[in-house]
């Protein structure tokens, strides 16, 4: 059984970031509404995440860490219609297989009168239950990832460039999640606070402190209608993204997706009004009914498939030429 896990965890858990990827949706799917994350030496000695969302039971938070025991598809016609982030039920239990794990939660329900908590270690089976003061929530540590799998901690890279991943992670929800408000610390120094934004100029504050202010200097804000899509969010002029990295967060639906499709839409447009479809940067938030996308490709590949791909693409188009046709320079 734990075998099964650590093969399993090859496909959840290749690197620090993919653990707190699928930590941070656990506490979206909890509902929380605020998630502190803390990681230390690039998440390879300890990564920390805390949520104030519905918690887990005591009877529950031991079945948590088995392997398919998932509190998300109650029947099979769920498996189509599956509208929380994760479903696998395997993140925990691949994780603790490769770790030594802590879970401790409150749960909403009044029944429980405290906190509890479980802690599994790599090979180790039975995690055993104890009382532990936490408020109502989740707090999952992951410390000394990889430790029983050398093999695989060889591939890690250097401190900075897997707390890199970490962090992009973490900002692509923050970018999808206005809503929750979001803390990052590495090596005990805060690195992102993000408190919930709801008007639109608190977004574009969020978009600041995530994206940086040069970005902001340089956006322009726009939101488009038409034919039952919306576009809407923040394009930059080239003025910006010459000097600096690749930035561009493109969602569907409120995921974050890497499509063809909108990859060529944007570069069109870029080239169409600025001459040149080099490096565009941007944060696009693309809006349409469910039926007319399907999101569930691959869970973690971000890949679509639109059903009038001619329609969204002719839409990206002509929203974004005409956004920077307005503030072209
Ligand atoms: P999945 O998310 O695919 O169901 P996981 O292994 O990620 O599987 O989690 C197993 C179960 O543990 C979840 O279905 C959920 O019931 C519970 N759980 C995990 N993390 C949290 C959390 N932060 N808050 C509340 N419940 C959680
Ligand atoms: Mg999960």
């Amino acid at each position: 059984q734990r075998l099964a896990n650590q093969i399993a965890a090859g496909e959840v858990v290749e690197r620090p970031a993919s653990v707190v990827k699928e930590l941070l949706e656990n506490s979206v799917d909890a509902g929380a509404v605020r998630i502190d994350v803390e990681v230390e030496q690039g998440g390879s000695k300890l990564i920390r995440i805390r949520d104030d969302g519905q918690g887990i039971n005591k009877e529950d938070l031991a079945l948590a860490l088995s392997r398919h025991a998932t509190s998300k598809i109650a029947d099979l016609d769920d498996l189509e219609n599956i509208a929380s982030l994760g479903f696998r039920g395997e993140a925990l239990a691949s994780i603790s297989s490769v770790s030594r794990l802590l879970l401790a939660s409150r749960s909403a329900d009044a029944v429980d009168s405290g906190g509890w908590q479980v802690e599994a270690a790599g090979q180790e089976m039975t995690p055993t239950l104890a009382p532990a003061a936490h408020p109502q929530g989740t707090t999952v540590e992951v410390r000394d990832l990889f430790f029983n799998t050398p093999a695989r901690k060889k591939f890690l890279r250097t401190e900075n460039t897997e707390f890199g991943r970490i962090d992009e992670v973490v900002k692509r929800l923050a970018l999808s999640r206005f809503e929750l408000g979001f803390s990052l610390r590495h090596n005990q120094r805060t690195v992102h606070q993000l408190q919930p934004a709801q008007s639109i100029q608190e977004k574009q504050r969020r978009i600041g402190l995530v994206c940086g202010p040069a970005f902001l200097e340089h956006a322009v804000y726009i939101d488009i209608e038409a034919s039952g899509l919306r576009l809407w969010g923040w394009v930059c002029l080239p003025t910006f993204s010459r000097s600096q990295p690749d930035l561009q967060y493109f969602y569907v639906n409120g995921r974050v997706i890497r499509d063809k499709l909108v990859s060529h839409a944007v570069k069109q447009a870029y080239r169409d009004v600025l001459f040149h479809g080099r490096h565009p940067a941007f944060v696009l938030y693309l809006e349409l009914q469910p039926a007319l996308v399907d999101v569930n490709v691959h869970p973690t590949k971000h890949e679509v498939r639109f059903r009038d791909q001619r329609l969204v693409h002719d839409f990206l188009f002509r929203s974004l030429h005409k956004a920077l046709a307005d503030v072209r320079p």
